[in-house]
C-alpha cells in the first residue's frame, strides 16, 4: 500500500484522502482541529458547489446531506434610480447546493476514519514538513490560503495579476422568511457585489448573505464591525444604499448566532505548486494553498474538488512509479487545465466590467439563452475564454443569439 500524507482537512484534502483510502491507499490526514471543534467553530465559507463538484462527491458516496437545492440565478445590476438597470432570472440545468463546510469537514473526518484512514490532529508547521516527508511516499499540502507556506510555494507572477486584495468581504448567516428566489441572488453595483444563497448550516437551513466591496469604497465597511447585530444593520444599510430594489430583503430575517459572521480580504494568488524542503524532498501544494481566488465568483471550493479529482487520478495513474518532481508537475498541470479557466473568470469578475460584458448582461434580460449561458459560467468557467474573455467573440455571439 502506497503511503500518502495530506496536510489539511478541508474540501481539497479530505476529498482526496477519502477517495484514495477507498482505492486502498494508506492515507494520513493532518487536521488542525478535531471534528467537533470544527463543527462548533466559526463560519468558514459560503461554499456554493455547482454540479460538477457535486457529481464528484456523489461518485465517492460522500454527499451525505439534503441541502436546499439552488435551482435559479437572479441577477440585477444597479442603475440610477431605485429599480435595477438590468434584471433577469434563469434556471440552472442542474441544481447547486451549499452545505456548511463545518458540517462537511466534521462528517468527512468521521468517514475518513471509518474507512481506516489515519487522522492526526496536529498543526503541521513548515519546519515539521521534512520529518513528515520522510514518513510518506507523497506529501500533499492542502492547508488552505494564507502566508504560512509562502516560502515553500512562492507566487507565480505570470499567473497572478493581483498583488492586493480586490474586495472587502463580509458574510452573515441569517434565518427567517426571505423574499428571494430558490437559488442564488446576485446584485452588482460599481462599488461592489452582494449575493444571497440558501445554506444547510450547522444550525440547519439558513441563508448566507455576502458583500464584496471595492477596497477604499463605500462598501469597504467591515473592519470596525464587532458583532452579528452590527453586521446585520450594516448589511441592511448596504442594501438600502447600493441595491435599493432589495432594501427590505433582510427585514424579516435575523442573525443565526454570534459565530455566524465572517470578515476578510483575500489576495488572489497562483503559486508554484512544487516546494523543496531543506532536505531536498519535494512536496505538492493543493487547493487554496496552490491557487487562491477571491470568493466573489464562488469558485474556490469547486476548484478544491477539481484538484482532489485531478490529483487522485494522477496518483492512481502513477502506479508503482515514484512520486517525484515530474509527477508533481504533471498532477498540477492536470488540475491547472481546469483551474486556469476558473481563475481567469474569477479574476476578471474583480475588474470593472468592460462594455461587451455589460452588453451581455443587458441582453440576458431580453434573450433567455444569454442569461442561461452566463449563469452556467459558474459551473463551467471553461466557457469563458472563448466567449466573454474575447470581446469580439462575445459581440458576435450576442448578435447571433438576438437573431434566434
Ligand atoms: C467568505 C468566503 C466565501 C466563499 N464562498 C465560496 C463559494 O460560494 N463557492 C466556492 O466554491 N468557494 C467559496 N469559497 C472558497 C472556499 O471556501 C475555499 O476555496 C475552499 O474551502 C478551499 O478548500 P481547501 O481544502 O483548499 O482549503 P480549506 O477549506 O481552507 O481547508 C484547509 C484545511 O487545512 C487546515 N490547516 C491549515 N493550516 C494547517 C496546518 N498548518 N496544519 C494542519 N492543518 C492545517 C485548516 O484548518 C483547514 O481545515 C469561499 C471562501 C470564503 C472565505
Amino acid at each position: 500500500m502506497r503511503r500518502i500524507g495530506i496536510v489539511g482537512a478541508g474540501q481539497a484534502g479530505l476529498v482526496l484522502g477519502i477517495g484514495l483510502q477507498q482505492r486502498g491507499y494508506d492515507v494520513t490526514v493532518f487536521a488542525e482541529r478535531p471534528a467537533e471543534a470544527v463543527r462548533e467553530g466559526r463560519l468558514i465559507s459560503n461554499q456554493c458547489l455547482f454540479d460538477p463538484a457535486l457529481q464528484r462527491e456523489r461518485a465517492l458516496g460522500i454527499n451525505f446531506w439534503e441541502a436546499p437545492p439552488i435551482r435559479e440565478v437572479a441577477f440585477a445590476a444597479a442603475g440610477e434610480g431605485a429599480e435595477p438597470a438590468i434584471s433577469w432570472r434563469v434556471g440552472l440545468d442542474r441544481p447547486a447546493q451549499s452545505v456548511d463546510q463545518r458540517v462537511k469537514v466534521a462528517d468527512w473526518m468521521t468517514e475518513f476514519e471509518r474507512l481506516g484512514g489515519d487522522l492526526r490532529v496536529r498543526r503541521v508547521t513548515p519546519d515539521d514538513l521534512d520529518e513528515r516527508a520522510r514518513e510518506f511516499e507523497l506529501l500533499v499540502v492542502a492547508a488552505g490560503r494564507g502566508p504560512q507556506f509562502d516560502a515553500l510555494f512562492p507566487r507565480d507572477d505570470d499567473r497572478s495579476p493581483y498583488r492586493e486584495p480586490q474586495r472587502a468581504i463580509g458574510i452573515l448567516y441569517v434565518a427567517g422568511p426571505l423574499d428571494a428566489v430558490p437559488g442564488l441572488t446576485f446584485g452588482m453595483a460599481p462599488v461592489g457585489e452582494f449575493f444571497l444563497l440558501p445554506v444547510l448550516s450547522v444550525h440547519g437551513p439558513v441563508h448566507g448573505i455576502g458583500f464584496f466591496g471595492v477596497p477604499g469604497g463605500p462598501m469597504d465597511v467591515w473592519d470596525g464591525v464587532a458583532d452579528v447585530d452590527q453586521h446585520y444593520e450594516t448589511a441592511r444599510k448596504l442594501l438600502r444604499t447600493h441595491y435599493p430594489w432589495q432594501a427590505t430583503l433582510l427585514d424579516n430575517a435575523r442573525p443565526v448566532a454570534p459565530t455566524e459572521m465572517l470578515h476578510g480580504r483575500i489576495t488572489p494568488i497562483v503559486r508554484h505548486p512544487v516546494g523543496t524542503l531543506p532536505s531536498g524532498a519535494k512536496v505538492l501544494a493543493m487547493g487554496d494553498t496552490a491557487v487562491t481566488n477571491d470568493p466573489v465568483g464562488g469558485q474556490g471550493a469547486n476548484m478544491a474538488a477539481r484538484a482532489a479529482r485531478a490529483y487522485h487520478e494522477a496518483i492512481v495513474d502513477r502506479g508503482d512509479r515514484p512520486f517525484d518532481e515530474e509527477f508533481m508537475h504533471d498532477a498540477f498541470a492536470r488540475y491547472w487545465h481546469h483551474a486556469r479557466h476558473a481563475t481567469r473568470f474569477n479574476n476578471d469578475l474583480l475588474a470593472p466590467p468592460p462594455e461587451h460584458v455589460l452588453a451581455t448582461l443587458a441582453a440576458a434580460q431580453r434573450v433567455p439563452e444569454v442569461a442561461h449561458r452566463f449563469a452556467h459560467l459558474f459551473e463551467n468557467p471553461a466557457d469563458y475564454e472563448g466567449w466573454l474573455g474575447d470581446p469580439e467573440a462575445a459581440m458576435a455571439y450576442l448578435h447571433a443569439a438576438a437573431q434566434r
